[in-house]
């Protein structure tokens, strides 16, 4: 008998009918002869709503009374689903992140998984019942409830799966798999049968969302494999995994489009010792991401500093860099949030030189001015204006040998 940790998202649990579909394949997969653990996420767009009447309320809320707020959504959609299984004759019993074990640091809303105890799901699945677990939640060293940052539910499946030795761990989400791009950006994408996670993580830090970041850390680090797939078409989706890809498999695996950053350039920064620290400090101190950074060589004595970081940081590190500017010396700051990042990634880069050469030959064949470039091992990322983004992701997609032959003509999910 298989055991298989499923994670159902938010869009997979919506709506009433939703979780009876999700119930429905639970049942399904159960009487196949199965013992199933299901992990939940809050239903559709409910935790904004909870973070927004939060906001309502209060201006400064402690990060403890947001964990009490923010576990409520996933609590509801594992209650929920356990009572549309019990209705198909599914023995289902749902569970906190607390109530499972899931021991995690003091740091609300961010918190690091230290332990998955998992007694009470063994207990559950030794009793043929079907263990509902509220995902992206769990109780800290202090016995607090904690949660685990955004999106951390798949972590709560990949922490479950590895815990409880699982033969499978399946990420429902509304997409069919991991594309070869964003298919509403590039209709010629197609779903990749498998990924490297060194890949996958790659492609979450160019700004995928499908699985995020951290989750796919703990399964690379754990060696979970993930299998991606749809809760709307049920078909095989996309295998992520530690399985080194073959020489057969294409260069580049994929072609990531992100439009949530923005850039900041001071210019005139006296060229010193001491000056990037100066500036990029205060900004971590913030919590501010930055993403791609480039300093030009200087010319008499100053230099330019360009840097990237999520749109939603740009007032915040403007007026931080503001003030920095003047206790420095330099002579401007300037902004510019009309940006897109495009980013090849492929562990065959590692093996094969050029593919940034090819890249830079085909936006310059399109006419596309790129404004900062930065690389990693098996990544090549380009800043360039967001009105030339959809061409310039099309001509690379199709360039490195992407392309389906067919446009994409399933249903699109709603923009994240
Ligand atoms: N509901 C949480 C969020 O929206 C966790 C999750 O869905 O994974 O971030
Ligand atoms: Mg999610």
């Amino acid at each position: 008998m298989a055991l298989i940790v499923q994670k159902y998202g938010g869009t997979s649990v919506a709506d009433p009918d939703r979780i009876r579909a999700v119930a429905e394949n639970v049942a399904l997969t159960k009487r196949r002869g199965n013992d199933v653990v299901v992990v939940v996420s809050a239903m559709g767009k409910a935790t904004d709503h909870l973070i927004a009447l939060a906001n309502s309320v209060s201006k400064n809320q402690s990060g403890r009374e947001m964990d009490m707020l923010l576990t409520t959504g996933e609590r509801q959609t594992a209650a929920l689903l356990s009572m549309a299984l019990a209705d198909r004759g599914i023995d289902a019993v749902s569970y906190t992140g607390s109530q499972v074990g899931i021991i995690t640091d003091t740091a609300h809303r961010k918190a690091k998984i230290i332990e998955v105890r998992g007694d009470r799901v063994r207990a559950a699945i030794a009793e043929g019942k079907v263990a509902v677990i509220a995902g992206f939640q769990g109780v800290s060293t202090d016995k607090e409830i904690t949660t685990m940052g955004r999106g951390a539910s798949d972590l709560t499946a990949s922490a479950l799966a590895q815990a409880l030795g699982a033969d499978a761990c399946e990420i429902y989400t509304d997409v069919t798999g991991v594309f070869t791009a964003d298919p509403r950006i590039v209709p010629q994408a197609r779903k990749l049968a498998k990924v490297h996670f060194d890949e996958m993580l790659e492609m979450a830090g160019a700004g995928s969302k499908v699985l995020a970041m951290r989750s796919v850390e703990f399964a690379r680090n754990h060696d979970v494999p993930l299998h991606v797939r749809s809760a709307f078409t049920w078909e095989q989706g996309t295998l992520v995994s530690n399985e080194e890809p073959s020489v057969e498999d294409p260069i580049i695996s994929g072609v990531v489009t992100d439009m949530t950053e923005a850039k900041i350039t001071v210019l005139g920064v006296p060229d010193q010792p001491g000056v990037s620290a100066a500036l990029f400090e205060p900004l971590a101190e913030a919590n501010v991401n930055v993403d791609m950074i480039v300093q030009n060589t200087s010319t008499e004595g100053t230099t330019d500093i360009s840097f990237t970081m999520p749109m939603a940081d740009l007032a915040e590190a403007k007026s931080i860099v503001q003030k920095v500017a003047e206790q420095i010396g330099a002579t401007k700051v300037t902004h510019d949030d009309d940006i897109a990042k495009v980013s090849l990634v492929g562990a065959g880069m590692k093996s094969s030189p050029g593919v940034a050469a090819k890249m830079f030959r085909v936006l310059a064949d399109e006419g596309v001015n790129i404004q900062m470039i930065s690389t990693s091992t098996i990544r090549v990322s380009i800043i360039i204006p967001s009105a030339d983004m959809e061409r310039a992701a099309i001509a690379l997609h199709t360039a490195f040998g992407l392309d389906s032959g067919a446009d994409y003509s399933a249903p699109l999910p709603e923009r994240k």
